[in-house]
């Protein structure tokens, strides 16, 4: 086996190393507390920092005003699909949704169990290898909200702007580029996203959502499913995620000590342009997105061949390069290089894509 293990996963994925071994240090004993974060009761003052440190450092990062709350939820960005509409969407009403792949595909099909869904843009025809065009979007100032994908994992296509959508609320899955880059809050209504990409480990969904959007809520949902109880109860209704709730707040405080949400951008900028410019320099290698919809955060590309891309997932494996083998649905390559990820990781993949070109090409 490869002495070092670059993890190019797309989630659950890699975290900073700083995060882990603070955690392996404290795992036994939180210091001054002398029982574990494993132990402990989420009702206790230790915890409630913890929690409060988490949102704290959310808010700090993504600068998010006032009149937003901050939820740690659970059942991933999947239930979120269903929690939005069920939430959001009122009886008789109409949602509109942008179809970029199969996340989108996911959210429509639950909110279609729930009411009237209008797919209001689409990139199906292309192979979902582009974000459409504000141009191309079909959008009803009747919605009750619009609802898109700023990152799409699969295929490797990320939005470069946000939909105008007038006075309708806007609701996005920002799972996989969640904390990649600064986001403006104040222009969408809900964000989402599972936090074991750029955030976290799997466990905890986070969810903010302005304050108004919660008088929509109808009345008589099922309390876990209510967005009002989860607000009115600082996400603390149940029992929640609280070990990968700790995490999150640590790495929140890690990219606080390493910049912020800018420093993320210009490092994650440079990190994907390697990888691109080594597909763009030869006819062996071919990108999956179209240039103007290049995702930061998993870069997909094709070989000349399937058998060429099984071997270049066998050879990558051997030589330490991990988790490169494309979403079952989708094939080919994906390089997930999300804020965590080195460095030397890229420069690592990008020599071996020239070496593997070299003797196959
Ligand atoms: N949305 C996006 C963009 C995703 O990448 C994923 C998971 N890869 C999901 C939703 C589903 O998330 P979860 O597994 O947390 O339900």
């Amino acid at each position: 086996m490869a002495e070092k293990i670059y993890n190019f996963s797309a989630g659950p994925a890699v975290l900073p190393r700083a995060v882990l071994e603070e955690v392996q240090r404290d795992l036994l004993a939180l210091p001054g507390v002398g029982m574990s974060i494993l132990e402990i009761s989420h009702r206790s003052k230790t915890f409630e920092a913890i929690i409060q440190g988490a949102e704290i450092g959310l808010r700090k990062l993504l600068e998010i005003p006032d009149n937003y709350h901050v939820l740690f939820l659970q059942g991933g960005a999947s239930l979120q699909f269903s929690m939005v509409p069920m939430n959001l969407l009122p009886a008789g009403g109409k949602a509109d949704y942008i179809n970029t792949g199969v996340w989108s595909k996911k959210a429509i099909k639950e909110a279609q169990k729930v009411g009237q869904v209008n797919v209001a843009g689409s990139s199906e025809s292309d192979g979902f290898s582009r974000i459409p065009k504000q141009e191309e979007l079909n959008l009803d100032p009747e919605a009750a909200y619009v609802h898109f994908t700023s990152n799409n994992t699969i295929y490797g296509t990320e939005w470069k702007y946000e939909p105008k959508v007038g006075s309708v609320p806007l609701v996005c899955d920002t799972s996989s580029d969640m904390l990649s880059r600064p986001l403006r809050v104040d222009k969408y209504s809900l964000i989402y996203a599972g936090a074991q990409k750029n955030m976290g480990p799997a466990g905890v969904t986070l969810v903010i959502i302005k304050d108004e959007m919660l008088k929509r809520v109808p009345k008589g949902l099922p309390s876990m499913l209510d967005y009002t109880i989860h607000a009115e109860n600082k996400s603390l209704y149940n029992t929640p995620p609280c070990f990968a709730i700790y995490i999150l707040g640590l790495v929140c405080q890690w990219l606080l000590q390493h910049g912020g949400l800018e420093a993320m951008a210009k490092t994650n900028q440079e990190k994907a342009k390697l990888i691109y410019d080594a597909i763009d320099a030869t006819e062996f290698y071919r990108g999956v997105a179209q240039p103007d919809s290049r995702s930061l955060m998993n870069v997909t590309f094709r070989l000349p061949s399937e058998d060429l891309e099984k071997q270049f997932v066998k050879e990558s494996t051997a030589a330490g390069l991990d988790g490169l083998k494309g979403h079952r649905s989708a094939g080919g390559i994906r390089a997930s290089i999300y804020n965590a990820f080195p460095m030397e990781g890229v420069t690592a993949l990008v020599d071996f894509m020239r070496e593997f070109e070299r003797k196959n090409g």
